[in-house]
């Protein structure tokens, strides 16, 4: 079935109150849209766990840097629409900025771990997405909330969040779902151009045989953060924004892999940012 869309606040409360008299537990995904198959899978996780799934479309302003993509971000909400059918999504929620900012002196920031990886070089970005999904919890009240393990620090981010504010909602982190070339998917990768494209696979193959090694038995970050930037830089037309091996919880940077690491990335591909990780156990 077509699922609900609300524009509305008062609409999606109106729907989950609905749902919740009819004893369904209430799942949410938030994204931004232009969804491929990692979106769906996280609809797809949801669904297996809660029977009235709201997905988020909501390309948040506050999230963007002045000089990031938001303008020309993809706003395909028809397409969105159709596809959320295939995965038995029940409403779409897809505000206006009004609707979801009118006035408001309030924000939401979590300290520390946003200190390395992508919140240094995106000043903001992760308060202006901790004070949105805070919101669209909010607004929903879902039982469990689904997140894609690709942005890896948004994901720890978020649930520190509502463990410290007490925000009563299961966060399930579901895995990083990538095209058949292992190219991590992303509504950004309609940016690349058929040559960066073909290139944007070595993104994740450095990733992998970074965790090869240390599988191998290489414990030295700093060797193993040298060898990541040395093969990301072979990449032609690729600048390396960071290529950092941090503690998985943390994600503070380490020096002996004596623990669970994540081995994180940004990197340009001409002017489109791509993010991947992999864990290290
Ligand atoms: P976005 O629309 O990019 O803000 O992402 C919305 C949600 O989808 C976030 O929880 C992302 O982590 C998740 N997500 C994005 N890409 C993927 C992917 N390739 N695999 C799994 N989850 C993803």
């Amino acid at each position: 079935m077509k699922p609900i869309i609300a524009r509305t606040i008062a609409e999606v409360r109106a729907a989950v109150r609905a749902a919740r008299a009819d004893e369904q537990r209430i799942g949410c995904v938030p994204t931004m849209g232009a969804l491929h198959d990692g979106h769906l899978e996280l609809v797809r996780v949801a669904k297996r766990n809660t029977e009235f799934v709201v997905t988020t479309i909501f390309v948040n302003p506050t999230q963007f840097g002045p000089n990031e993509d938001f303008a020309r971000y993809p706003r395909t909400l028809d397409a969105d629409v159709t596809r959320l059918e295939e995965v038995d999504c029940d409403l779409v929620f897809a505000p206006a900025v009004d609707e979801m900012y009118p006035e408001s002196l309030t924000t939401v920031e979590v300290a520390k771990l946003g200190d390395q990886l992508c919140g240094p070089r995106r000043p903001g970005h992760f308060r202006g997405v901790c004070t949105v999904v805070l919101k669209l919890l909010n607004i929903v009240q879902p039982d469990v909330a689904v997140f894609g393990a690709k942005d890896a620090q948004q994901a720890r981010i978020i649930v520190r969040m509502v463990r410290d504010l007490n925000v009563p909602v299961e966060i399930v982190v579901a895995p990083t779902v990538r095209e058949a070339d292992g190219l991590a998917m992303s509504s950004r990768n309609r940016y690349l151009s058929p040559e960066e494209r073909a290139e944007a696979p070595r993104i994740h193959a450095a990733l992998r045989a970074i965790r090869n090694r240390a599988i191998a038995g290489e414990t030295d970050a700093a060797r193993l953060e040298s060898a990541l930037n040395h093969e990301l830089a072979a990449i032609p037309g690729a600048r390396i924004d960071y290529a950092s091996i941090v503690d998985d919880s943390t994600l503070k940077p380490i020096a002996i892999l004596d623990r669970p690491a994540l081995a994180a990335v940004a990197v340009f591909l001409g002017s489109t940012r791509l993010i991947d990780n992999i864990t290290i156990p």
